[in-house]
């Protein structure tokens, strides 16, 4: 067991959900949620059995100033993390010139924004104590068109630029920053596509089947871990071969 805490944004549901599991195994999680309550507390009570302190904390990532009551309350209760997963994203997909300003603003803010409101507090610390990891969850879309997700993928494909440049900040303090790039991942989400849209999807992906939460959180995992210690501004592309 470490003694030492990692952050998950989003860990209420999905991959986040299934990190935080993970995660616990081994760590003490602090993960935040938005707008469901039952899902975290679902998950605390999962949790409750594993080794690690688990504890969800509704936060915006959106909102700057209730991002940064709570980095700053959590700095003041449990010191520096050892890592971060920004995981928390949302889509709201529309063909770029159908998209209305607001949900371009409200997926950036989501997406990309809350990552700068929680590294502007969290990350001096984990350069002080001189290691951690930081995990972007970003999305095959950042590398690949996807129509309908200009937004998310402008988003996702900014995480990448930005995990590049704070490697090269960071490598020096042993912090390392790293991308993790999901295809299709059976989630929520996929269950809203009908049917035989599914079934067409997964045709798509050499593997041919949809990837399992378990799976992105086995490697958000590694990446967090010593197993990958000399990996940092690198981008994990994990799809089945979707992208091959
Ligand atoms: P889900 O929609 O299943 O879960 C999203 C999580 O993020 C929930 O815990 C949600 O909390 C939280 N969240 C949403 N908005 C906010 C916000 N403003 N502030 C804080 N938390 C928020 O997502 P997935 O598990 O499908 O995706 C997780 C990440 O993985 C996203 O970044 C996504 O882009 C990425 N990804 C997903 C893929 C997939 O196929 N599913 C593929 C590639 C990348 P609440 O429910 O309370 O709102």
């Amino acid at each position: 067991m470490r003694n030492q805490w990692i952050l998950v944004t989003g860990g209420s549901r999905g991959i986040g959900r299934a990190t935080v599991l993970r995660l616990a195994k081994q760590w003490n999680v602090i993960f935040t949620w938005c707008k469901d309550s039952d899902a975290a507390h679902d998950v605390e009570r999962e949790c409750e059995s594993l080794l690690g302190m688990v504890e969800g904390y509704q936060c915006d990532g959106s909102d700057e100033q209730a991002v940064t009551r709570l980095a700053a309350d959590l700095l003041a209760r449990y010191g520096s993390p050892f890592g971060v997963v920004h995981n928390a994203g949302i889509t709201l997909d529309a063909l770029h010139i159908h998209q209305s300003p607001a949900n371009w603003r409200q997926v950036m803010d989501t997406n990309l924004n809350a990552i700068f409101y929680w590294n502007h507090l969290l990350l001096e610390p984990m350069m002080m104590q001189g290691g951690g990891s930081v995990v972007l969850m970003s999305s095959v879309t950042g590398v690949k068109g996807n129509s309908g997700q200009s937004a998310y993928g402008a988003s996702k494909a900014a995480m990448i630029g930005l995990a590049r440049t704070l490697s090269i900040e960071l490598g020096r303090f042993g912090v390392r920053v790293n991308c993790l790039l999901p295809g299709y991942i059976d989630t929520d989400i996929m269950h809203t596509i009908p049917k035989e849209k599914r079934a067409d999807l997964r045709k798509t992906i050499p593997m041919k089947r949809f990837g399992k939460v378990t799976e992105v959180a086995a490697a958000a995992a590694w990446l967090l871990s010593d197993e990958s210690a000399y990996m940092t501004g690198q981008t994990l592309i994990l799809d089945g071969g979707l992208s091959a």
